[in-house]
C-alpha cells in the first residue's frame, strides 16, 4: 500500500489479510482486517452486485467470529508462538544486564576484566540477559529472517523496505523500528554483500549507521573517555545501548603489527567511502571523493571510529544463532544450530575464556540469554567459551585455535590439567561414575 497499490484494489488485500489471520488463529486481528475490507470495498470498480455479495459474506464471518467463533480464537494471538525474555531479578548496579551474582573484576594485564562469582551459582541460573549493541543480519539469510529483531519470517515476505528488494521484515513494527537506521543503509547493502566483506566490516559500518550523524558527533569526548580509562558507574552504569562501554572494549591496537593496522586502516577507508556516498553525514561535512582533496575532520572522526570498530569488533562479536528442529522430529537432539549473522554484547563480551565453560548461552530474536552450565563457587571465575571445548577438541588443537583468533594462550584448568577428549576416557570409568551419581 506504501509504493502505491491501487485503492480500488486494498479491499482484496484485507481481504486477505483476514483470512490469513483466521489461519493463524487471530480472531481480533481477523475481525478488524474484515471491517477494514468493507471499508476499501466502497472504492472498489466492481459491480452492485458483486459488492454486495462479498459484503454480506464478510458481515457472516464477523457475526461467526463475535459470537461462538471468536471466543475459540479469543488469547490465541500472535505472540503464542513467542518466546518470553526472562529478567534478571537482582541486578548488578554497574553492569545492569549481569545478575547481583556476577562481579565485573580489572586485573589488568592479559586477564583484563572477567567475572567473578559472588555467591555459589545453580546450574540454570539466569547470568545475564543482553540486548546487542548492534547486530548484521549474514547475506544469505536476508529474506528469510527478519533484518531487524532476526526472527525467522513465517511468510516470504511479511513487510519490506519502501524502497529495496533486499530485506525482509517480520512485521510492520520491525520495519518501522529499523527505518530510521535502514535509510541509511539502503543503497549500500547490496554493495557491502556483494563484495563478501567480513561480518566485521558489515558490523563496524552498522554501528556508526544506526545513530544519527548529529547524535554521534556529540560523542567525541565519550570516545576519548573510552578508550583511556573508563570505569562504570552507579549513574553511568555499563549498558550495551551505551557508545562509551562499546568503545572501551579490547582492541590490542599496540600490539597489532603494521599489516594488520594498513589492512583495517583500508577497509575502514572503503567503508567511509561507501558512507560517502548515502545521506548519513550531512553535505557540509563531506568532501570530493578525489585523491587530492583533504577528508575533513569529521570524516577523519567517522573513519577513526570505522577504524576502531573493526578492530575492537574482531576479538569482542558473538555469533548469533537459531536452533532448528528437524522436520517431523518433537524432541531438540537432532536440531541444528544455525549461524545467522552477529551481535555485539558488550558485558558478555567481558566474560574470559574456558574450555570448560561455566555458561551456555542462546539467543531469544537479537536479546541474549547467558545461563550457569553447572555449579560455579563463590569466589571462582564465571567464563564463556569462544570456540573449542575440551571434550571434543585436542588441547593442541584448541591452544592454536584461540592463538590464531584472539591471541591468547589459554590457562583454564582442562589446558593446564591436559585433560583428555571423552572419545579417549575408558568407557568403564564413565559407567562407573554414572552408578555412583
Ligand atoms: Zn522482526
Ligand atoms: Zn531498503
Ligand atoms: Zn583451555
Amino acid at each position: 500500500m506504501n509504493i502505491g497499490y491501487p485503492q480500488e484494489l486494498y479491499y482484496k488485500l484485507e481481504e486477505r489479510r483476514a483470512k490469513c489471520y483466521l489461519a493463524l488463529g487471530n480472531g481480533i486481528k481477523s475481525s478488524d482486517a474484515f471491517k477494514k475490507t468493507l471499508q476499501h470495498l466502497d472504492f472498489a470498480k466492481i459491480s452492485l452486485d458483486k459488492k454486495k455479495k462479498i459484503e454480506s459474506d464478510i458481515r457472516i464471518m464477523l457475526a461467526i467470529l463475535e459470537k461462538g467463533g471468536n471466543n475459540q480464537f479469543k488469547g490465541k494471538s500472535e505472540k503464542k508462538n513467542e518466546c518470553i525474555i526472562p529478567k534478571v531479578k537482582e541486578c548488578n548496579k554497574f553492569y545492569p544486564a549481569c545478575s547481583s551474582a556476577v562481579e565485573i573484576r580489572d586485573a589488568g594485564g592479559d586477564i583484563g576484566r572477567h567475572a567473578i562469582a559472588t555467591r555459589d551459582i545453580a546450574p540454570g541460573e539466569l547470568l545475564v540477559v543482553e540486548r546487542p549493541h548492534s547486530t548484521t543480519l549474514l547475506g544469505e539469510y536476508r529474506l528469510k529472517n527478519c533484518h531487524y529483531c532476526f526472527r525467522k519470517n513465517i511468510a516470504p515476505y511479511p513487510a519490506a523496505c519502501n524502497t529495496c528488494t533486499l530485506i525482509a521484515y517480520c512485521s510492520p513494527s520491525c520495519r518501522n523500528a529499523d527505518a530510521k537506521t535502514h535509510l541509511n543503509e539502503c543503497t549500500i547493502l547490496g554493495p557491502l554483500w556483494l563484495s563478501n566483506a567480513s561480518i566485521t566490516c558489515l558490523m563496524a559500518i552498522k554501528a556508526v549507521i544506526q545513530t544519527p550523524w548529529n547524535q554521534l558527533v556529540q560523542l567525541k569526548n565519550d570516545y576519548e573517555h573510552a578508550k583511556q580509562n573508563y570505569k562504570p558507574t552507579e549513574k553511568r552504569p555499563f549498558i550495551s545501548s551505551d557508545f562509551i562501554s562499546y568503545w572501551s572494549l579490547v582492541t590490542h591496537e599496540t600490539t597489532r603489527t603494521q599489516d594488520d593496522l594498513f589492512h583495517r586502516a583500508y577497509m575502514a577507508a572503503w567503508l567511509l567511502r561507501l558512507l560517502k556516498t548515502t545521506d548519513y553525514l550531512p553535505e557540509e561535512v563531506k568532501t570530493p571523493d578525489l585523491h587530492d582533496h583533504q577528508l575533513s575532520s569529521d570524516e577523519l572522526f567517522i573513519g577513526d571510529l570505522l577504524l576502531h570498530h573493526l578492530q575492537l569488533l574482531q576479538f569482542n562479536t558473538h555469533e548469533v544463532s537459531e536452533l532448528v528442529r528437524l522436520r517431523n522430529e518433537k524432541s531438540l537432539a537432532k536440531s541444528k544450530n544455525n549461524f545467522i549473522g552477529g551481535g555485539l554484547y558488550p558485558t558478555t563480551a567481558l566474560l574470559n575464556h574456558s574450555c570448560n565453560p561455566g555458561i551456555v548461552r542462546y539467543f531469544i530474536g537479537t536479546t541474549m540469554v547467558v545461563r550457569a552450565l553447572r555449579t560455579i563457587r563463590a569466589g571462582t571465575e564465571i567464563c564463556d567459551n569462544y570456540g573449542p571445548i575440551f571434550t571434543v577438541e585436542k588441547e593442541l588443537e584448541r591452544q592454536r585455535k584461540l592463538r590464531l583468533r584472539y591471541w591468547f594462550d589459554c590457562g583454564c584448568e582442562a589446558c593446564r590439567g591436559h585433560w583428555p577428549l571423552v572419545d579417549d576416557i575408558d568407557p568403564r570409568i564413565l559407567r562407573i561414575l554414572h552408578v555412583f551419581k
